[in-house]
């Protein structure tokens, strides 16, 4: 029988994992040690390394994945428009509570009277009173002037060590640099070169930003999706707009709990997973959620429960950071995140079967029926796997996004789909490109599902499926059966 030459594993694990990838995972044993203790998603962070060095990052976990016979998701974040000091005098300088301090956009050696800033229009952008937060919000100043051409003078509001490099925010300031800067620019053709599966988009600021992105990825005639991440205030009053444009969201709760008031988050984070799964769009939760494994073996319990909820919530991925790319301890940090992850998908019924019934109105109300019943009825007879076939993905978004307790195998011809598919919530996909009859294609499915284990003789199982079976994308078909 065709496709099964090679033994088709998956990771059984609902939500899933995402981890970011650098010097703590970037050898062939540290990326398959971390894929091997429940890794789905690699993602390379374009804000540090080399394209040189992401080239053989891609090539490692392509090896690894056929070795494993895994389809490992890869997601390329871009930097955006983030800002930064230069380098600073002895590595780190004191800001005095109190102090006044020139911000410059003219290249120097920062020390505590003159510090350069990576952003050009800065005295063009800000105003008098607003804030500028340096080292992740531990640092508070206040713009007191600027001269409009290329010096700003501060007020130290908070004062400390400022290092080289560290991040700034201006929650208050509209800034005029476009999303996509000449770096991210060349980020995104080099990450296309490689047909990455997702595009991370960091500080997005309205639904253009996407759009803009995708219509450059698709002149490309490239298929990445996008991942808008939200960690400004602008993004937050955009929401819906951002959600319907994207292909996936992340909470990007490190540069949003600066950018907005650090307590608004939660219920930010909340409601953006709410929506998302409303929409059929995956979300990932990102930022500290193991930071103390950076150093310890073990998290917080603050952490376990951080993790735990935004599991319970229904978010399709939880994210690491510092903690599997800097981190001493990558490949334990999975495997606890993985046994919290584990514990409430086992004991926390509440997380599945969200049923959000399709508007009559749509453009793909045949198939959002499809999908919408096939999660009903598998409810209703308690089936252990929904099976789709798709060229696009959209049924397997739609199937997912109401969080069946059924498993959710997703087989299709478009090679291209499979690691992207990684992300989504529920999801484990396999390759299929044989094409005879739909009843034909159901039992051959049937068969390899079987053969490789993942259903057993007398489980209960959904098929939808188009009908005619060329009719591809348009799934018109539930089918009901046992496993012989
Ligand atoms: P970053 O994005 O790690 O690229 O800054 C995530 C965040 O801000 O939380
Ligand atoms: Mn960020």
């Amino acid at each position: 029988m065709a496709n099964t030459h090679q033994t088709i594993m998956t990771n059984k694990r609902r939500t899933k994992i995402v981890a970011t990838l650098g010097p703590a995972t970037s050898s062939y044993e540290q990326i398959k040690g971390i894929i091997e203790s429940g890794v789905n998603v690699c993602r390379l962070n374009f804000s540090h390394g080399k394209h040189e060095d992401v080239k053989v990052l891609v090539e490692t976990i392509r090896k690894i994945d056929s070795e494993l016979g895994l389809h490992t998701s890869l997601l390329a974040d871009l930097q955006g428009p983030k800002i930064r000091v230069g380098e600073m005098e002895n590595n780190g300088v004191m800001l005095e509570t109190g102090a006044t301090i020139k911000m410059t956009s003219t290249k120097c050696v920062g020390n505590a009277e003159r510090i350069y800033i990576s952003y050009l229009e800065m005295p063009r952008d800000v105003k008098p009173g607003e804030f500028v937060l340096m080292d992740d919000g531990k640092l508070q100043l206040q713009v007191v002037e600027t001269n409009q051409v290329d010096e700003v003078i501060l007020k130290v509001i908070h004062g400390g060590i400022l290092s080289s490099n560290k991040g700034v925010n201006l929650p208050n300031t509209k800034i005029s640099q476009p999303c996509l800067t000449e770096k991210d620019l060349k980020d995104l053709d080099f990450a296309l070169s490689l047909n990455i599966d997702w595009i991370g988009l960091s500080f997005v600021r309205s639904a253009r930003d996407i759009i803009e992105l995708k219509h450059i990825i698709s002149s490309q005639n490239k298929h990445a999706r996008v991942v808008a991440k939200i960690e400004k205030p602008e993004a937050v009053a955009e929401l819906n707009d951002i959600i319907k444009v994207t292909d996936a969201v992340m909470v990007a709760r490190g540069d949003l709990g600066v950018e907005i008031p650090m307590q608004n988050v939660p219920l930010i984070q909340k409601e953006i997973i709410k929506k998302c799964i409303e929409h059929a769009k995956p979300v990932i939760i990102a930022t500290q959620m193991m930071e103390s494994m950076i150093t310890n073996i073990s998290p917080t319990r603050a952490e376990v429960t951080d993790v735990a909820n935004a599991v319970m919530d229904g978010a399709d991925a939880v994210m690491l950071s510092g903690e599997t790319s800097v981190g001493k301890h990558p490949n334990e940090v999975i495997k606890a995140m993985a046994k919290i992850i584990d514990k409430i998908e086992s004991d926390y019924d509440e997380l599945y079967q969200r049923d959000k019934m399709p508007e009559k109105n749509q453009e793909r109300f045949i198939t959002d029926s499809i999908c919408f019943n096939a999660c009903r009825l598998s409810a209703r007879v308690n089936a252990n796997a929904i099976i789709t076939m798709t060229h696009s993905g959209y049924t397997a978004f739609k199937i997912s996004s109401q969080r069946p307790k059924a498993k959710i195998f997703v087989f299709s011809g478009n090679k291209k789909l499979l690691s992207m598919m990684s992300l989504v919530w529920g999801v484990e996909t396999f390759y299929y490109d044989k094409m005879v009859s739909t009843d034909h294609t159901i039992a051959d499915i049937k068969y390899i599902l079987k053969k490789n284990g993942h259903v057993q003789e007398g489980d209960l199982i959904i098929n939808t499926a188009s009908m005619p079976i060329e009719d591809k994308g348009n799934t018109n078909m539930l089918k009901l059966s046992y496993i012989e």
